[in-house]
């Protein structure tokens, strides 16, 4: 198969995305790496940490208020020459004393050099947090993954200091058992700071492969435009988990776990829609955080959307504000890392028209919905 790059540098939903290594040796079978050509190979090097370091500063998507996902088209913890890779990255960040939240993303052990070299960075002011992807699946789907290993993790980071979300995804029916779900929330509660859960996302080249795993997949109608797709036992759990989990925040937008963990007000114009007051399970101290921030926001001024267009390439577009309300519509189309890029620095709602190249159009920023499957009883 032809291998598929994705740029060093890219907005997505929450955070920008830097990515200098790209594939990845394991094969789990809901990633998306898969239909790319790079699962099952060595991470090839893009930029080294001082270009990749050039790069995000010279994007029109780098600000400082934004927070980076590292490393997102690989697991950086698998390799010794991807941890050397991050290792020096964090090195040359804690020398620029770059002021943007990092966060890392991996389903393998970290070793003790790279525990060391998130500390070193969080005490020169870096902070970093640590995303443990942990669904309580088996190794019929997450193939090479050791689940005893990974769940070491979690109290190691603690022990070092290190916030740890828990990344709760994809969930297939095989792990959507209360035995398993309780299993993994167990372990979450006692070392996470929160949960944040998300489904699984089906491309239209991945189905039939997808849907030996998960029969109902083949031919329920939106599977390929759903935000994600749950199995109904873990949606109901997750929504409404049993008592003893009920003061542990569960998530089901990233960016309400970042604001949390960070004890800051959202940054994607969420608070108050459905995702904040029905899906997400959000302390009482976060939401009035979030309150305070919206009352604290500047008025949505047309100057400043056309400015922040302009930074990001769009000159001329024609688009609607209700400063009441804090939404805005532009009449073109516009890509959702760019749709993700303005939400986040004007703090307002934003719609757009369909961009047919875009490939992250099915994203709850671009107003996807979540797809919920029953078994099919046959
Ligand atoms: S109050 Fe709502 S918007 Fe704010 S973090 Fe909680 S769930 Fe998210």
């Amino acid at each position: 198969m032809e291998r598929e790059w994705t740029p060093v540098i890219d907005q997505h939903a929450t955070c920008i995305a830097v990515n200098p290594l790209q594939g990845c040796p394991k094969a789990c079978v809901y990633c998306f790496l898969n239909e790319r050509g790079l699962t099952n190979v060595r991470p090839q090097e893009i930029a080294n940490p001082e270009a990749t370091l050039r790069q995000l500063l010279a994007s029109r998507f780098y600000e400082s208020h934004r927070v980076l996902a590292l490393y997102t088209w690989t697991d950086v913890m698998v390799s010794e020459e991807s941890r050397q890779h991050l290792i020096g990255l964090l090195k040359l960040m804690r020398q620029a004393r770059l002021p943007n939240v990092v966060t890392l993303i991996t389903k393998a052990y970290i070793t003790d050099r790279v525990l060391d070299a998130i500390a070193r960075a969080r005490e020169d002011g870096i902070r970093v947090i640590v995303y443990l992807s942990y669904s309580g699946m088996g190794p019929e789907i997450e193939r090479g993954v050791s689940h005893a290993r990974l769940r070491q993790n979690f109290a190691r980071l603690q022990d070092r200091s290190i916030p740890i979300i828990h990344y709760w995804r994809p969930v297939f029916p095989e792990s959507a058992v209360l035995e398993t779900m309780t299993h993994v929330l167990d372990l979450a509660v006692k070392h996470a700071h929160c949960s944040i859960v998300a489904g699984l996302k089906v491309e239209q080249k991945a189905r039939v492969r997808l849907a030996q795993y998960w029969p109902e997949l083949l031919d329920h109608p939106g599977v390929e435009t759903a935000e994600g797709v749950y199995p109904a036992e873990f949606w109901k759990f997750v929504l409404t988990p049993p008592a003893r989990y009920s003061d542990y925040p569960i998530y089901h937008s990233n960016s309400c776990a970042l604001a949390y963990v960070l004890q800051r007000e959202e940054h994607l114009a969420l608070f108050g829609t459905p995702v904040c007051t029905v899906r997400n399970r959000c302390p009482f101290e976060q939401r009035q955080r979030c309150q305070v921030g919206i009352r604290n926001l500047p008025p949505l001024q047309r100057d400043t959307v056309a400015e922040h267009l302009k930074k990001l390439g769009y000159v001329d577009v024609i688009f609607d504000i209700d400063v009441d309300t804090r939404t805005m519509h532009l009449a073109a189309p516009i890509p959702t890392n760019v749709l993700s890029a303005l939400t986040q620095s004007l703090g307002a709602r934003v719609s757009a028209l369909r961009d047919p190249n875009d490939s992250y159009w099915n994203s709850g920023i671009a107003g996807a919905q979540p797809l919920v499957l029953h078994r099919r009883l046959d």
